[in-house]
């Protein structure tokens, strides 16, 4: 089996992201309270994201920094879910979790994840679609090599994201490999989503990034949005209000009008 051969369509809830379906995902870098994350749902719904983002588990560098709220924050997500009726993804660090994510429409491995081969099996036993995002010194074709971890083990429900990595330019916090996008579509079916957030790390830089991506025919984006960038536990200096936010996806949505 191939990621060639794979379905381009992927359902996520009551959405899709690929054959000529596009997502906005967006959302908090992390799950912070209720306020918070039925706020930014609610905001970035307005604004047209289709799927909401929310971190209840992180992978931070520091293990002194904020961890995410755990079980808590996943049913955070999920009242913000009943809320708005939004499908929500969020990541998996470990397998002792699994259970609480039932209800949890995408699960995502993070770049930190991505070659972590048991993790990868396990998420190929399951039937929900998985965002798995490139780790930061991983080539494309170790994408597609961990992508095939999961779809030989029974789940073809793979979506492939990039979001930057690692150079010799310390200015944004990642490289952004937009050729990513034209380069997988050459070589898998599989959904493409960039995300512009965590690949510059700079509110300031994201909205050319997005709209780029965009251009660049990505299947779906994916932006860290928060209420209150500045008061963040975690990303706030890559969060985009939740005005910036609307301003940006009108002009990506007039970009998807250009391609289509
Ligand atoms: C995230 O999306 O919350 C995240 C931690 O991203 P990455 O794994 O790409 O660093
Ligand atoms: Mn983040």
């Amino acid at each position: 089996m191939t990621t060639e051969k794979m379905p381009a369509t992927v359902r996520v809830g009551n959405t899709a992201l690929g054959g000529g379906h596009f997502a906005l995902i967006a959302g908090p870098c992390s799950v912070e309270s209720e306020d918070q994350i039925i706020g930014v749902a609610r905001a970035v719904q307005q604004a047209g994201a289709t799927i909401l983002r929310g971190g209840a588990f992180k992978p931070r560098t520091s293990p002194y920094d904020f961890q995410g709220l755990g079980a808590e924050g996943i049913r955070l997500l999920l009242r913000a879910k009943e809320a708005t009726g939004m499908p929500i993804v969020t990541e998996l660090l470990a397998l002792r979790d699994l259970p609480l994510f039932e209800d949890v429409d995408m699960i995502q491995i993070g770049a930190r994840n991505m070659q972590n081969f048991d993790l990868l099996k396990e998420m190929g036993r399951l039937k929900k679609p998985i965002l798995l995002k490139r780790g930061l010194a991983n080539t494309l074709q170790e994408l597609l090599m961990s992508a095939e971890y999961i779809i030989s083990e029974g789940n073809d429900q793979v979506i492939l994201c990039e979001r930057g990595i690692r150079t010799y330019e310390p200015y944004t916090r990642n490289t952004l490999d937009l050729s990513a996008v034209p380069a997988l579509r050459e070589l898998t079916g599989l959904p493409i989503v960039v995300d512009p957030s965590h690949a510059t790390g700079k509110a300031s830089l994201v909205p050319s990034m997005a709209m780029a991506a965009a251009a660049a025919g990505a299947d779906g984006i994916m932006i860290e949005v928060h209420n209150d960038p500045a008061c963040a536990l975690c990303d706030g200096q890559q969060s985009l209000t939740p005005e910036t936010f609307a301003d940006l996806s009108r002009k990506i949505f007039r970009i998807r009008e250009v391609l289509a």
